[in-house]
C-alpha cells in the first residue's frame, strides 16, 4: 500500500505551480500517437525547405482533404474549405464555420521562412580558378555555423520571356550539393582572435559551386565560364539571369530522431515549421467547427513580417474583409470579435548556457507547449502583451482538454530578445497569444525539438479550432 500524502505535501500539491516533464503522466497511447504524427512531420520537414515549397506541400496535402481555391466572389456556407495562395510564399487555409462570421473566426498563424543564405543579385565569380556564389544571409544567423556543411539549392529564375523556372539541387542522394569554406585551424591564428560574430563575416559566406575549366587556355575565367554553360545546357538561362532570380540555400541534412531514446528530432527549419505543420493538420482534420478557422502560413518572418507575403502586410486582413462581405459584415467587425494563437517556437532551456536563462520562466524541452504572453526586449518594446484574460480563457481550455503546457519567456530580462507575427494580428484589434514548441540551437542548421512538444502543440490548435 502506498504511503499516505502528509499534510505538507497535500498543500504543496494544492498550492504550488510546479510543471512537470509531460513524458511522465502520458499514457502509451498519446505517446503512440506522437510518435506517429512526428514521423509525418519529418517528411513534411524534408519536402518543405523554403516557403514555396512549404506552400506547395501544404496545398498538396489541402487539396486531399477537399480545401478548393479560394474565389472571392463566390458564396461559401459552413463546412466549405478553401485556400489562399498569396504568390506561392504564404498560405492562407479556412474552413467556414456555422455560426455567422459576425462572431469572429479563429486564427492559427505560423511562419514557413526560416534563416538561410539567398544568392545575391550577381553572384557569379571565379577566384583563383574556382567558381563561387556571393550570398546575403536571411534572417539571423550565427554565419559560422553555416560554413562546412553540404548545402542545396532551391529557388526560381523568372526569365525575360515571362516564364518562372524552377530549380531544386542537392537534396537527392545522387545530386551534387553546395559548400561554404572556412579557414583550417593551423592558419587560423588570426581568425580565431576575431569575436564570435565577426568569426566568419558576412561576405566570407561564399558558396563553391566548381573547378572544372571549360576546355581553351587563351582565356580568363573559364571555369564561370563553364558554369555558365552547364546551367544554360540544364536550364537555358545566362548570368543575366541571376538578376530576377530568387535563390535560396539550405542545409542538405534530412530531417533526424536524435537520441537512443529517439525522444527528440534535428532538423533545419524547426523555426517554424514546427508550428507551422501543426497548424496546417488541425485545420486539415478539423470538421464542422462552429467559428469560421483560419490557418495562416505566413513569409518573412524572419526578417520583421515586412513585404506583401509577410503579416505586417494587408492579406490577412483582406482576406477576412472577402469573407465578411459576403456575409454582408464589415471585416474589422469580424476582426474585432477574432481570435489568434500565434503559432511560433521559444528558446527551450539549454544546461549547457544556462546563464541566459531566468529558470522560472524558461520553456524545458518535454513539458509541452509553450505559451508566451509577450516577447519583445528592453523592457517588452515590440510585443503585443496578450490580456491576462485571453491567457486566463486558453490555460482553462488547455487544462479542460488535458493537454501538457507550459510558460515561458525568451531568456533573462536584459540577454536579448526577439518578435513573432503576434504583434502585426493584435494590432488588427485581435486577441493573440503565442504559443508553440520549445527549441535548441534555434536558428541554426540543425535545430532540435522534442517530439512530445510538437504533438502537443496539435492538440493545442485542434482543440483551440473545436
Ligand atoms: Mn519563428
Ligand atoms: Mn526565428
Amino acid at each position: 500500500m502506498a504511503k499516505e500524502k502528509s499534510k505538507t505535501t497535500l498543500l504543496k500539491e494544492e498550492l504550488f505551480y510546479a510543471p512537470k516533464n509531460g513524458r511522465l503522466k502520458a499514457s502509451e497511447d498519446v505517446l503512440a500517437q506522437t510518435e506517429c504524427f512526428c514521423e509525418d512531420y519529418k517528411k513534411f520537414l524534408d519536402m518543405s525547405k523554403t516557403e514555396r515549397l512549404a506552400v506547395r506541400t501544404s496545398i498538396e496535402l489541402a487539396r486531399q482533404k477537399g480545401f478548393c481555391e479560394f474565389d472571392p466572389d463566390k458564396k461559401y456556407s459552413a463546412g466549405d474549405k478553401i485556400y489562399f495562395n498569396n504568390r506561392n510564399k504564404a498560405v492562407i487555409f479556412a474552413i467556414i464555420g456555422s455560426e455567422p462570421i459576425s462572431n469572429g473566426v479563429k486564427i492559427a498563424a505560423a511562419h514557413i521562412d526560416s534563416p538561410r543564405l539567398d544568392l545575391k543579385p550577381n553572384p557569379l565569380y571565379e577566384d583563383s580558378e574556382l567558381a563561387l556564389f556571393k550570398t546575403h544571409y536571411y534572417g539571423g544567423i550565427k554565419k559560422y555555423q553555416w560554413t562546412a556543411i553540404p548545402l542545396s539549392l532551391h529557388g526560381v529564375f523568372a526569365k525575360k520571356d515571362g516564364t518562372v523556372l524552377e530549380v531544386s539541387l542537392g537534396e537527392n542522394d545522387d545530386e551534387p550539393c553546395f559548400v561554404v569554406t572556412d579557414l583550417l585551424p593551423h592558419l587560423a591564428v588570426e581568425q580565431s582572435k576575431r569575436k564570435l560574430n565577426e568569426g566568419i563575416k558576412g561576405e566570407e559566406l561564399n558558396i563553391l559551386i566548381g573547378s572544372h575549366p571549360f576546355k581553351d587556355d587563351s582565356e580568363s575565367e573559364l571555369v564561370k565560364l563553364n558554369i555558365l554553360n552547364l546551367l544554360k545546357e540544364k536550364y537555358s538561362i545566362t548570368e543575366a539571369d541571376f538578376l530576377s532570380a530568387e535563390l535560396e540555400f539550405v542545409p542538405t541534412f534530412k530531417a533526424k530522431d536524435i537520441g537512443f531514446d529517439r525522444s527528440m528530432i534535428g532538423a533545419y527549419g524547426h523555426d517554424d515549421r514546427v508550428c507551422a505543420y501543426p497548424a496546417l493538420m488541425a485545420v486539415l482534420n478539423a470538421t464542422n467547427p462552429k467559428k469560421t478557422i483560419v490557418t495562416i502560413l505566413a513569409d518573412k518572418e524572419e526578417v520583421g513580417s515586412d513585404g506583401n507575403t509577410g503579416l505586417n502586410s494587408a492579406f490577412l486582413s483582406y482576406f477576412i474583409e472577402d469573407l465578411s462581405r459576403a456575409q454582408n459584415i464589415p471585416g474589422y467587425r469580424v476582426l474585432r470579435n477574432s481570435k489568434c494563437l500565434s503559432a511560433d517556437v521559444n528558446a527551450a532551456f539549454d544546461p549547457t548556457f544556462p546563464d541566459v536563462a531566468e529558470r522560472k520562466n524558461a520553456a524545458m524541452l518535454n513539458r509541452g507547449a509553450v505559451i508566451t504572453k509577450y516577447t519583445g526586449s528592453r523592457g517588452k518594446s515590440d510585443t503585443s502583451d496578450a490580456s491576462a484574460e485571453y491567457v486566463g480563457e486558453i490555460r482553462t481550455m488547455l487544462d479542460k482538454a488535458n493537454i501538457t503546457w507550459q510558460i515561458g519567456e525568451l531568456g533573462k530580462v536584459d540577454a536579448g530578445g526577439g518578435g513573432t507575427v503576434a504583434k502585426y494580428i493584435a494590432n488588427l484589434g485581435v486577441d493573440v497569444v503565442d504559443l508553440g514548441v520549445p527549441v535548441l540551437s534555434m536558428h541554426s542548421p540543425f535545430e532540435v525539438v522534442a517530439k512530445f512538444d510538437v504533438y502537443m502543440t496539435y492538440l493545442t490548435i485542434s482543440e483551440f479550432y473545436k
